[in-house]
Protein backbone atom coordinates (compact mmCIF):
# COMPACT_ATOMS: atom_id res chain seq x y z
CA UNK A 1 0.00 0.00 0.00
CA UNK A 2 1.22 3.66 -0.62
CA UNK A 3 0.51 5.84 2.22
CA UNK A 4 0.08 9.83 1.41
CA UNK A 5 0.39 11.56 4.50
CA UNK A 6 -0.10 15.31 2.84
CA UNK A 7 -3.01 13.99 1.33
CA UNK A 8 -4.99 12.61 4.57
CA UNK A 9 -4.40 16.00 6.06
CA UNK A 10 -7.48 18.57 6.22
CA UNK A 11 -6.72 21.39 4.01
CA UNK A 12 -7.17 23.58 6.53
CA UNK A 13 -4.83 22.34 8.40
CA UNK A 14 -2.21 22.07 5.34
CA UNK A 15 -2.30 25.31 5.02
CA UNK A 16 -2.10 26.38 9.07
CA UNK A 17 0.29 29.19 10.07
CA UNK A 18 0.60 28.32 13.63
CA UNK A 19 0.18 30.59 16.47
CA UNK A 20 3.78 32.07 17.38
CA UNK A 21 3.88 32.52 20.73
CA UNK A 22 5.92 34.94 22.58
CA UNK A 23 8.25 31.52 24.06
CA UNK A 24 8.54 29.96 20.31
CA UNK A 25 10.07 32.92 18.96
CA UNK A 26 12.78 33.48 21.21
CA UNK A 27 13.87 30.30 23.47
CA UNK A 28 17.45 31.72 24.14
CA UNK A 29 19.01 32.53 27.44
CA UNK A 30 18.11 36.06 27.91
CA UNK A 31 18.58 37.47 31.10
CA UNK A 32 15.84 39.74 31.40
CA UNK A 33 11.93 38.72 29.73
CA UNK A 34 9.71 41.35 28.46
CA UNK A 35 8.15 39.87 25.69
CA UNK A 36 5.36 37.73 27.10
CA UNK A 37 3.38 39.77 29.54
CA UNK A 38 4.39 37.85 32.29
CA UNK A 39 4.00 39.14 36.10
CA UNK A 40 8.04 39.99 36.73
CA UNK A 41 7.42 39.44 40.43
CA UNK A 42 6.46 35.98 40.40
CA UNK A 43 2.88 34.40 41.40
CA UNK A 44 1.98 34.16 45.65
CA UNK A 45 2.90 30.22 45.17
CA UNK A 46 6.65 30.93 43.71
CA UNK A 47 7.57 27.79 41.86
CA UNK A 48 8.34 29.82 38.59
CA UNK A 49 4.86 29.47 37.20
CA UNK A 50 4.40 33.26 36.91
CA UNK A 51 6.58 32.04 33.39
CA UNK A 52 4.73 30.86 30.36
CA UNK A 53 6.11 26.94 29.94
CA UNK A 54 8.13 25.47 27.20
CA UNK A 55 5.23 25.08 24.52
CA UNK A 56 7.16 22.20 23.07
CA UNK A 57 8.17 20.19 26.51
CA UNK A 58 11.96 19.56 25.27
CA UNK A 59 13.46 18.67 28.28
CA UNK A 60 10.40 16.36 29.19
CA UNK A 61 10.60 14.76 25.53
CA UNK A 62 14.31 13.82 26.04
CA UNK A 63 13.35 12.15 29.07
CA UNK A 64 10.54 10.07 27.65
CA UNK A 65 12.84 9.46 24.44
CA UNK A 66 15.12 7.98 26.50
CA UNK A 67 12.93 5.60 28.20
CA UNK A 68 11.02 4.27 25.14
CA UNK A 69 13.87 4.69 23.12
CA UNK A 70 13.08 6.93 20.16
CA UNK A 71 13.54 10.78 18.58
CA UNK A 72 12.39 13.45 20.57
CA UNK A 73 11.17 14.49 16.78
CA UNK A 74 8.36 11.22 17.30
CA UNK A 75 6.56 12.39 20.30
CA UNK A 76 4.32 14.59 21.09
CA UNK A 77 2.87 15.49 24.53
CA UNK A 78 -0.59 16.44 25.72
CA UNK A 79 -3.08 17.30 28.48
CA UNK A 80 -4.22 13.43 28.84
CA UNK A 81 -4.12 11.15 26.03
CA UNK A 82 -7.64 12.76 25.23
CA UNK A 83 -6.28 15.62 23.79
CA UNK A 84 -4.04 13.78 21.20
CA UNK A 85 -7.33 11.82 20.86
CA UNK A 86 -8.82 15.04 19.78
CA UNK A 87 -6.20 16.35 17.91
CA UNK A 88 -6.24 13.14 15.88
CA UNK A 89 -9.83 13.98 14.76
CA UNK A 90 -8.86 17.56 14.06
CA UNK A 91 -5.83 17.09 11.89
CA UNK A 92 -6.87 13.96 9.63
CA UNK A 93 -11.07 13.87 9.35
CA UNK A 94 -13.15 16.50 7.56
CA UNK A 95 -16.45 18.05 9.76
CA UNK A 96 -19.57 15.92 8.50
CA UNK A 97 -17.56 14.21 5.67
CA UNK A 98 -15.13 11.95 6.41
CA UNK A 99 -15.21 8.33 9.06
CA UNK A 100 -13.32 5.84 11.32
CA UNK A 101 -13.60 2.47 12.68
CA UNK A 102 -13.92 1.54 16.25
CA UNK A 103 -13.99 -1.79 17.49
CA UNK A 104 -16.29 -1.94 20.32
CA UNK A 105 -16.65 -2.69 23.48
CA UNK A 106 -13.98 -0.17 23.89
CA UNK A 107 -12.84 3.15 25.52
CA UNK A 108 -15.62 5.37 25.36
CA UNK A 109 -13.27 8.42 24.18
CA UNK A 110 -13.19 8.14 20.75
CA UNK A 111 -16.73 8.08 19.87
CA UNK A 112 -17.10 11.56 22.14
CA UNK A 113 -14.56 12.72 20.28
CA UNK A 114 -15.91 11.96 16.67
CA UNK A 115 -19.17 13.18 17.96
CA UNK A 116 -17.35 16.42 18.92
CA UNK A 117 -15.68 16.41 16.11
CA UNK A 118 -18.85 15.62 13.44
CA UNK A 119 -17.28 12.52 12.35
CA UNK A 120 -18.86 9.45 11.62
CA UNK A 121 -18.06 6.55 13.56
CA UNK A 122 -18.05 2.74 11.84
CA UNK A 123 -18.32 0.67 14.85
CA UNK A 124 -17.05 -3.16 13.78
CA UNK A 125 -17.78 -5.00 16.93
CA UNK A 126 -14.47 -6.95 17.89
CA UNK A 127 -15.11 -10.81 17.63
CA UNK A 128 -16.25 -13.17 20.77
CA UNK A 129 -13.37 -13.63 21.89
CA UNK A 130 -12.58 -10.25 22.28
CA UNK A 131 -10.33 -9.92 18.91
CA UNK A 132 -10.05 -7.44 16.32
CA UNK A 133 -11.98 -8.96 13.42
CA UNK A 134 -9.73 -7.87 10.77
CA UNK A 135 -12.10 -9.29 7.28
CA UNK A 136 -14.81 -6.72 8.49
CA UNK A 137 -12.36 -3.59 9.84
CA UNK A 138 -10.87 -4.09 6.16
CA UNK A 139 -14.31 -4.53 4.40
CA UNK A 140 -15.97 -1.40 6.35
CA UNK A 141 -12.91 1.24 4.79
CA UNK A 142 -13.92 3.22 2.21
CA UNK A 143 -12.33 6.37 0.52
CA UNK A 144 -13.65 8.47 3.58
CA UNK A 145 -11.68 6.11 6.53
CA UNK A 146 -9.15 8.51 7.88
CA UNK A 147 -8.65 6.39 11.24
CA UNK A 148 -8.94 3.35 12.80
CA UNK A 149 -8.43 3.04 16.94
CA UNK A 150 -7.29 0.09 18.11
CA UNK A 151 -7.22 -0.79 22.23
CA UNK A 152 -4.47 -2.89 23.70
CA UNK A 153 -5.08 -3.51 26.14
CA UNK A 154 -8.54 -3.01 25.48
CA UNK A 155 -11.10 -1.59 28.07
CA UNK A 156 -12.59 -2.41 29.51
CA UNK A 157 -12.31 -6.52 28.24
CA UNK A 158 -8.32 -6.22 29.55
CA UNK A 159 -6.55 -8.32 26.75
CA UNK A 160 -4.51 -7.57 24.23
CA UNK A 161 -4.88 -7.68 20.55
CA UNK A 162 -3.21 -10.17 18.44
CA UNK A 163 0.00 -8.47 16.80
CA UNK A 164 -0.52 -10.50 13.54
CA UNK A 165 -3.87 -8.59 13.22
CA UNK A 166 -2.56 -5.24 14.08
CA UNK A 167 0.28 -5.55 11.36
CA UNK A 168 -2.17 -6.61 9.02
CA UNK A 169 -4.33 -3.57 9.63
CA UNK A 170 -1.55 -1.39 9.56
CA UNK A 171 -0.36 -2.74 6.35
CA UNK A 172 -3.57 -2.90 4.31
CA UNK A 173 -5.16 0.44 5.70
CA UNK A 174 -3.89 3.90 3.98
CA UNK A 175 -5.01 5.93 6.64
CA UNK A 176 -3.81 6.17 10.72
CA UNK A 177 -3.82 3.13 12.54
CA UNK A 178 -4.09 4.43 16.42
CA UNK A 179 -3.03 1.96 18.77
CA UNK A 180 -4.27 2.90 22.49
CA UNK A 181 -1.67 1.29 24.61
CA UNK A 182 -3.02 3.63 28.00
CA UNK A 183 -2.23 -0.07 29.84
CA UNK A 184 0.97 -1.64 28.01
CA UNK A 185 3.36 -1.51 31.31
CA UNK A 186 0.96 -4.00 32.85
CA UNK A 187 0.99 -6.43 29.90
CA UNK A 188 3.43 -9.28 28.92
CA UNK A 189 2.94 -8.15 25.23
CA UNK A 190 5.50 -5.33 23.97
CA UNK A 191 4.46 -2.05 22.75
CA UNK A 192 4.36 -1.34 19.19
CA UNK A 193 6.56 1.72 19.65
CA UNK A 194 9.87 -0.55 17.90
CA UNK A 195 7.63 -0.80 14.63
CA UNK A 196 7.22 3.05 14.44
CA UNK A 197 10.07 2.67 11.99
CA UNK A 198 8.21 0.72 9.48
CA UNK A 199 4.52 1.87 9.73
CA UNK A 200 4.80 5.37 9.03
CA UNK A 201 0.63 5.63 9.51
CA UNK A 202 0.98 4.07 13.07
CA UNK A 203 0.38 6.02 16.33
CA UNK A 204 0.63 4.89 19.39
CA UNK A 205 -0.99 6.46 22.55
CA UNK A 206 0.06 6.54 26.29
CA UNK A 207 0.10 7.50 29.11
CA UNK A 208 0.59 8.83 32.52
CA UNK A 209 -2.44 8.29 33.66
CA UNK A 210 -2.22 4.50 34.88
CA UNK A 211 0.72 2.78 35.59
CA UNK A 212 2.55 5.86 36.63
CA UNK A 213 -0.41 6.95 38.93
CA UNK A 214 -0.40 10.22 37.56
CA UNK A 215 -3.95 10.50 36.66
CA UNK A 216 -4.54 14.13 37.91
CA UNK A 217 -1.51 15.28 36.07
CA UNK A 218 -3.13 15.49 32.65
CA UNK A 219 -0.31 13.95 30.74
CA UNK A 220 -0.70 11.71 27.53
CA UNK A 221 1.82 10.77 24.75
CA UNK A 222 1.74 10.10 21.49
CA UNK A 223 4.55 8.36 19.37
CA UNK A 224 4.47 8.82 15.50
CA UNK A 225 6.51 9.73 12.34
CA UNK A 226 8.07 13.03 12.98
CA UNK A 227 5.93 14.09 10.31
CA UNK A 228 2.64 13.39 11.93
CA UNK A 229 4.43 14.58 15.45
CA UNK A 230 5.00 18.26 13.50
CA UNK A 231 1.00 18.42 12.41
CA UNK A 232 0.30 17.76 16.06
CA UNK A 233 2.19 20.18 17.17
CA UNK A 234 1.23 22.68 14.78
CA UNK A 235 -2.56 22.44 16.17
CA UNK A 236 -2.04 21.83 19.66
CA UNK A 237 -2.89 24.84 21.84
CA UNK A 238 0.31 26.51 21.80
CA UNK A 239 0.60 26.26 26.07
CA UNK A 240 -0.86 22.55 26.00
CA UNK A 241 1.25 21.32 29.08
CA UNK A 242 1.58 23.39 32.08
CA UNK A 243 4.51 24.01 33.96
CA UNK A 244 3.25 22.06 36.38
CA UNK A 245 2.89 19.21 35.02
CA UNK A 246 5.97 19.32 33.00
CA UNK A 247 8.17 19.48 36.43
CA UNK A 248 5.88 17.30 38.29
CA UNK A 249 6.34 14.25 35.08
CA UNK A 250 10.15 15.26 35.01
CA UNK A 251 9.89 14.52 38.52
CA UNK A 252 8.29 11.61 38.55
CA UNK A 253 10.30 9.92 35.54
CA UNK A 254 13.36 10.26 37.59
CA UNK A 255 11.92 7.69 39.82
CA UNK A 256 10.93 4.55 37.14
CA UNK A 257 11.81 1.93 39.61
CA UNK A 258 9.09 3.25 41.85
CA UNK A 259 6.84 2.74 39.02
CA UNK A 260 8.07 -0.55 38.15
CA UNK A 261 7.82 -1.76 41.62
CA UNK A 262 3.86 -0.97 41.84
CA UNK A 263 3.17 -1.86 38.32
CA UNK A 264 4.50 -5.90 39.32
CA UNK A 265 2.54 -5.18 42.72
CA UNK A 266 -0.54 -4.54 41.03
CA UNK A 267 0.18 -7.30 39.00
CA UNK A 268 0.50 -9.66 41.68
CA UNK A 269 -2.82 -8.28 43.28
CA UNK A 270 -4.95 -8.78 40.25
CA UNK A 271 -3.71 -12.28 40.02
CA UNK A 272 -4.62 -12.74 43.32
CA UNK A 273 -7.79 -11.16 42.55
CA UNK A 274 -8.83 -12.85 40.31
CA UNK A 275 -8.44 -16.42 41.65
CA UNK A 276 -10.53 -15.20 44.72
CA UNK A 277 -13.41 -13.78 42.44
CA UNK A 278 -13.56 -17.44 40.95
CA UNK A 279 -14.27 -18.82 44.26
CA UNK A 280 -17.53 -16.46 44.63
CA UNK A 281 -20.81 -18.13 44.11
CA UNK A 282 -22.26 -15.15 41.88
CA UNK A 283 -19.05 -15.06 39.27
CA UNK A 284 -20.16 -16.55 36.57
CA UNK A 285 -16.38 -15.46 34.35
CA UNK A 286 -13.33 -13.84 35.47
CA UNK A 287 -12.01 -12.42 32.00
CA UNK A 288 -7.85 -12.78 31.61
CA UNK A 289 -6.43 -9.09 31.61
CA UNK A 290 -3.39 -8.04 30.93
CA UNK A 291 -4.38 -4.72 32.21
CA UNK A 292 -4.92 -2.80 35.78
CA UNK A 293 -8.52 -4.22 35.87
CA UNK A 294 -10.61 -7.12 35.80
CA UNK A 295 -13.88 -7.58 34.01
CA UNK A 296 -15.83 -9.89 35.42
CA UNK A 297 -19.57 -11.56 34.39
CA UNK A 298 -22.28 -11.77 37.66
CA UNK A 299 -25.13 -13.25 37.57
CA UNK A 300 -26.99 -10.20 38.04
CA UNK A 301 -24.47 -7.54 37.47
CA UNK A 302 -27.06 -4.53 38.22
CA UNK A 303 -28.00 -6.04 41.56
CA UNK A 304 -24.03 -7.05 42.91
CA UNK A 305 -23.44 -3.13 41.44
CA UNK A 306 -25.73 -1.34 43.41
CA UNK A 307 -24.88 -3.81 46.52
CA UNK A 308 -21.58 -3.23 46.57
CA UNK A 309 -22.04 0.81 46.37
CA UNK A 310 -24.50 0.07 49.52
CA UNK A 311 -21.22 -1.21 50.90
CA UNK A 312 -19.17 1.79 49.72
CA UNK A 313 -17.53 0.65 46.60
CA UNK A 314 -17.96 1.65 43.42
CA UNK A 315 -16.96 -0.22 40.42
CA UNK A 316 -17.95 0.09 36.78
CA UNK A 317 -21.30 -0.80 35.61
CA UNK A 318 -20.38 -2.25 31.71
CA UNK A 319 -23.64 -4.77 31.81
CA UNK A 320 -25.21 -3.04 29.45
CA UNK A 321 -22.86 -2.49 26.21
CA UNK A 322 -22.32 -5.00 23.35
CA UNK A 323 -20.21 -7.95 24.07
CA UNK A 324 -20.05 -7.61 28.09
CA UNK A 325 -23.73 -8.07 28.92
CA UNK A 326 -23.58 -8.90 32.59
CA UNK A 327 -20.40 -6.87 33.28
CA UNK A 328 -18.61 -5.30 35.94
CA UNK A 329 -15.53 -3.83 35.44
CA UNK A 330 -13.51 -3.79 39.03
CA UNK A 331 -10.36 -1.73 39.01
CA UNK A 332 -7.59 -3.60 41.21
CA UNK A 333 -6.69 -1.74 44.18
CA UNK A 334 -4.63 -2.31 46.90
CA UNK A 335 -4.68 -5.39 49.25
CA UNK A 336 -7.32 -3.81 51.60
CA UNK A 337 -9.47 -2.80 49.39
CA UNK A 338 -9.42 -6.02 47.25
CA UNK A 339 -10.01 -8.01 50.38
CA UNK A 340 -13.00 -5.73 51.19
CA UNK A 341 -14.70 -6.07 47.71
CA UNK A 342 -14.17 -10.05 48.12
CA UNK A 343 -15.59 -9.80 51.69
CA UNK A 344 -18.39 -7.78 50.46
CA UNK A 345 -19.00 -9.79 47.48
CA UNK A 346 -18.61 -13.03 49.64
CA UNK A 347 -21.78 -11.76 51.54
CA UNK A 348 -24.31 -11.31 49.23
C1 LIG B 1 -7.45 5.55 31.04
C2 LIG B 1 -7.32 5.49 29.55
C3 LIG B 1 -6.64 6.48 28.85
C4 LIG B 1 -6.00 7.63 29.58
O1 LIG B 1 -6.48 8.83 29.18
P1 LIG B 1 -5.80 10.15 29.79
O2 LIG B 1 -6.54 11.21 29.07
O3 LIG B 1 -4.34 10.08 29.38
O4 LIG B 1 -5.98 10.12 31.26
C5 LIG B 1 -6.49 6.37 27.49
N1 LIG B 1 -7.00 5.31 26.83
C6 LIG B 1 -7.65 4.33 27.47
C7 LIG B 1 -8.14 3.16 26.71
C8 LIG B 1 -7.85 4.40 28.85
O5 LIG B 1 -8.54 3.42 29.46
Amino acid sequence: MTFDLEKLVRPNIRTLKPYSSARSEYAGLAEVFLDANENAFGSPIGNGLNRYPDPLQKELKARFARLRSVNSSQIFIGNGSDEAIDLLFRIFCRPGIDECIVCPPTYGMYQVSADINDIDVVEIPLTSEYQLDVPNVMAAVNTMTRLIFICSPNNPTGNVMKADDVIEILESFRGIVVIDEAYIDFAVEASFICELEKFPNLVILQTLSKAWGLAGLRLGVAYASPEIISLMNRTKPPYNVSGAAQSAALEALEKRSDMEATTAETIRLRDELRASLGTIGSVEKVFPSQANFLLVRFADANDTYRRLLTDGIVVRNRSNILLCEGCLRITVGTEEENRRLIACLNSL
